[in-house]
């Protein structure tokens, strides 16, 4: 048999390929919800499919079910600002995803994932940076 004669099982298969795909974005954040961390299950799409959003690696983000479903068909950055486990890091993760740099982005993840900050103690120090402008100024 030659090479170009070879058949993978993946293109025999389309719903095998689907969940390989499926496995490697999972696998891209360690099995970690790119929202908040929790163990990613589902594949939220960033752009929903209903507002024309593709079923392609930028566009398709691991996701555990209670983001998936709380984020729904709402604009992820806006969603996202509103969630009490609101990281910084991990918007800029996900801006890096949906532009396509999944280096990057899982550069981003692995910083925001050493410890979790309390959601007061993240206010306090934007309260301070705040204040610290205000100073300087
Ligand atoms: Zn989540």
């Amino acid at each position: 048999m030659q090479n170009r004669d070879a058949v993978f099982l993946e293109d025999l298969c389309p719903k095998l390929r689907d969940r390989c795909w499926r496995q490697s974005l999972h696998s891209f954040t360690g099995k970690k919800c790119i929202y908040c961390g929790n163990v990613s299950v589902s594949i939220d799409h960033v752009i929903p499919c209903s507002k024309g959003g593709l079923s392609v690696t930028k566009n398709c983000v691991p996701a555990c079910l209670s983001c998936n479903g709380s984020k729904t068909d709402s604009e992820v950055f806006t969603w996202y600002r509103q969630q009490a486990f609101y990281d910084p890091r991990r918007a800029m993760a996900i801006k890096a995803w949906v532009d396509g740099d999944m280096r990057l982005s899982i550069r981003l993840l692995q910083w925001a994932e050493p410890k979790k900050i309390p959601e007061e103690k993240n206010l306090q120090q934007s309260q301070n940076i705040d204040i610290d402008v205000k100073t300087a100024a």
